[in-house]
């Protein structure tokens, strides 16, 4: 089969690999769709912590596909389309058990630590089947479409951390693939408005066709003054940051209103992670300032559902769908940001 491969820093290569047989408990999966965003250019580029040492490794953790082969013991259905969760946790840490497995102490993903979905097909670990990370879906599904229930899952969990509620006024920082879907999922709560920050034309255009009732170029206009205007003077109740740059999450504070729930949604490259804040704001505003991280599996089963219910079109955001063997061009698509979000169609 074919399988992307990593064999240094921008080394990233198509190559030919025996079909995997499943062990007892285990089960394959044939790829449909899996999606590449940012962690995957990260890796390429050499720049993820997990592939120091990780000559060999398939990425890709947005996976969706179809179970062709079940070892003996594996609980799963044979021909079932299936969405899988990528993060494994150990299962007995404090974390893995409250339910929290994007926090394990000893974390496994599919594409990070094991072999991805970059690959004509994928092993389902025993551990992985047992702790319900393969979500079957049923019917006929558009399987790259569901592949980016993982990215969703992630929105959805920063999402979740700001309860949005009817008649929020909701700013989000940021119209790459994950403040669109931030978007996205805001409007399933009715808030009163939702606002993106984006200083991209293309991106800011995506903004404006998912349906954002305010789009704003942070470059030419004064954000802060255009949300005071917008709230009569009150600020954010909801300020989401999807942008990797520090000087938007000490933006963040100052546009939330007294009460706002703020999260950090997106992480700051690792030399520029400590920023100044005016915790003032905070205290006085008895602001909530949470961050989020990766999904769990919870996260990945309501993604799944808002999806196969037509609640949320993930397909909508799929602006390429590239075959494994063009892989190169898919990653240089993914980089050029000229489509929301490329998948690989093994
Ligand atoms: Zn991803
Ligand atoms: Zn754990």
């Amino acid at each position: 089969m074919l399988a992307l491969t990593y064999r240094g820093p921008g080394e990233l290569v198509v190559e030919e690999r025996a079909y995997p047989e499943p062990g007892p408990g285990e089960a394959v999966l044939s790829v449909g769709g899996c999606g590449l965003c940012g962690t995957d250019l990260r890796i390429a580029a050499g720049g993820h912590r997990a592939y120091v040492d990780a000559e060999g490794r398939v990425p890709g953790h947005e996976i969706a596909g179809r179970i062709i082969a079940a070892g003996s013991g594996a609980d799963v259905e044979e021909g079932a389309a299936a969405f899988v969760a990528p993060n494994i946790g150990c299962g007995r840490c404090r974390s893995c058990r409250s339910g929290r497995v994007n926090l394990c102490e000893t974390p496994q993903a599919l594409g990070i630590t094991r072999d991805g979905g970059f690959a004509e097909q994928v092993v389902l670990g025993a551990d992985l089947i047992e702790q319900g990370n393969v979500l079957p879906v049923p019917g006929e599904v558009d399987l790259s479409a569901l592949a980016l229930a993982e990215p969703l899952a992630c929105a959805l969990r920063g999402s979740d951390a700001c309860s949005i509620q009817p008649g929020d006024v909701v700013v989000i920082v940021g119209a790459g693939p994950i403040g669109l879907m931030h978007l996205l999922v805001a409007a399933l709560a009715s808030p009163a408005l939702i606002l993106l920050s984006e200083p991209s034309p293309a991106r800011r255009a995506e903004a404006d066709r998912f349906g954002a009732d305010r789009v704003v170029d942070p470059e030419a206009e004064d954000l802060a003054a255009v949300v005071a205007e917008i709230s009569s003077g009150r600020g954010a109740d909801v300020v989401i940051t999807a942008a990797p740059v520090g000087a938007v999450q000490a933006l963040a504070l100052e546009i939330a209103a007294p009460g706002g729930r703020v999260n950090f949604f997106g992480g700051l490259p690792r030399d520029r992670s400590r920023v100044e804040l005016d915790t003032n704001l905070i205290h006085y505003g008895e602001l909530l300032v949470t961050g989020t991280t990766a999904n769990t599996n919870e996260d990945c089963r309501r993604a799944v559902d808002l999806i196969t219910t037509g609640r949320i079109d993930t397909g909508a955001l799929i602006g390429a769908r590239i075959p494994l063997a063009e892989a190169d061009r898919a990653f240089e698509v993914a980089r050029s940001g000229e489509v929301i979000k490329v998948v690989v169609e093994p």
